[in-house]
């Protein structure tokens, strides 16, 4: 139980980004360009998060083979949890597991029915085809609200990113249509079906009273989620602190994430996380069966870059 296993992985900690987007979601670059400059700026694993969708990860497992660099299986998945959206982020799944993809799929449907109705909301704003300017931008098979903000800024009906989500996509907003994503207990079981570790994303972002995270934190356990994200780039500074405490309290493994987008316009860059704060055990502290084996260790090669690992095989060796 304690970091000293982690230590002897000889991966840094900060070397681990395990909440990223490619243009499957609402990223904009190619799976394979997200892992190579991943690769460029020292990112050592990586975890593809893709909202909703597992269809980046062949390619970009792909070109993790290719240069030799450990890629996570993940996806970021939509919840409704008290009328609020909470993002869980599934780490080491098997993308073919039946029940996740058929739980990713009716999210897909809501979504694409969500998409019209934004622009249907948006034309009684005068704002025109914003659902055919959205689904232009998105380039794979799900339309984000960030295409629509896209859309919005290309369009000049407001002069940036935050912009849109503040005037037309946030909650309350004219764009902004309410809805039934996944139940948090769902989402946390389509990941543990797949074998996955379900972590709660950006906790910070939800702007929840403590009461009411605490809440939300207990339920996630009793569901089977195991981490939260202690480290995100969309976090201010501060949260580290605060995060590692309750999950050192309540007993989750901590996770860190860039949730990269774009290189233009993103929380942050690939290859700047902090490490985690001591006293965090980190969410990858079993992956790796053998400790000693290290990305650079010619004999791992191949579990280096072993396409899935189930963690149900790690925890219970037999
Ligand atoms: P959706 O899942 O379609 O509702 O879109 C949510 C996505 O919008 C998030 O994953 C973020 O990438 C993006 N987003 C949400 N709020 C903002 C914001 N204030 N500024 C920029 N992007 C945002
Ligand atoms: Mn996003
Ligand atoms: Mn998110
Ligand atoms: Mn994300």
């Amino acid at each position: 139980m304690s970091n000293t296993d982690t230590k002897s992985v000889s991966i840094a900690p900060t070397r681990y980004d395990l909440h990223t987007h490619s243009l499957r979601s609402d990223g904009t670059l190619t799976p394979a360009d997200l892992v190579t400059r991943a690769q460029a700026a020292g990112v050592e694993v990586l975890a593809l998060t893709d909202h909703d969708v597992t269809d980046g990860l062949e390619e970009a497992r792909a070109t993790a083979v290719s240069l030799g660099m450990r890629l996570v299986s993940g996806v970021e998945i939509s919840v409704t949890w008290q009328g609020q959206t909470v993002h869980i982020v599934g780490l080491n799944i098997d993308p073919e597991a039946a029940v996740l993809q058929q739980g990713l799929a009716r999210l897909r449907e809501f979504r694409q029915w969500r998409a019209v109705e934004i622009g249907r909301r948006l034309q009684k704003k005068r704002i025109e085809g914003a659902y055919e300017g959205a689904r232009r931008l998105a380039k794979g098979d799900i339309v984000s609200r960030t295409h629509f903000a896209r859309f919005l800024v290309e369009q000049g009906y407001v002069r940036g990113m935050q912009q849109a989500f503040n005037q037309f996509l946030s909650s309350g907003k004219p764009g902004h249509v309410p809805g039934q994503w996944a139940a948090l207990e769902e989402a946390a079981g389509w990941i543990r079906s797949a074998g996955g570790q379900a972590v709660v994303a950006h906790p910070a972002r939800y702007k929840l009273s403590a009461g009411k995270l605490q809440r939300l934190f207990g339920e996630f356990r009793e569901c089977g989620g195991e981490a939260i994200e202690v480290i995100s780039g969309s976090h201010p500074p501060e949260a580290a602190q605060h995060f590692a405490r309750i999950a050192a309290e309540d007993g989750f493994l901590a996770s860190a994430g860039s949730d990269f987008h774009d290189p233009e316009k993103t929380w942050m860059d690939l290859g700047r996380l902090p490490a985690l704060p001591a006293g965090c055990v980190p969410v990858w502290r079993d992956w790796w069966p053998n400790a000693e084996c290290g990305v650079r260790n010619a004999e791992c090669e191949s579990a280096a870059v072993a396409p899935f690992i189930p963690n149900s095989a790690l925890r219970t060796p037999h």
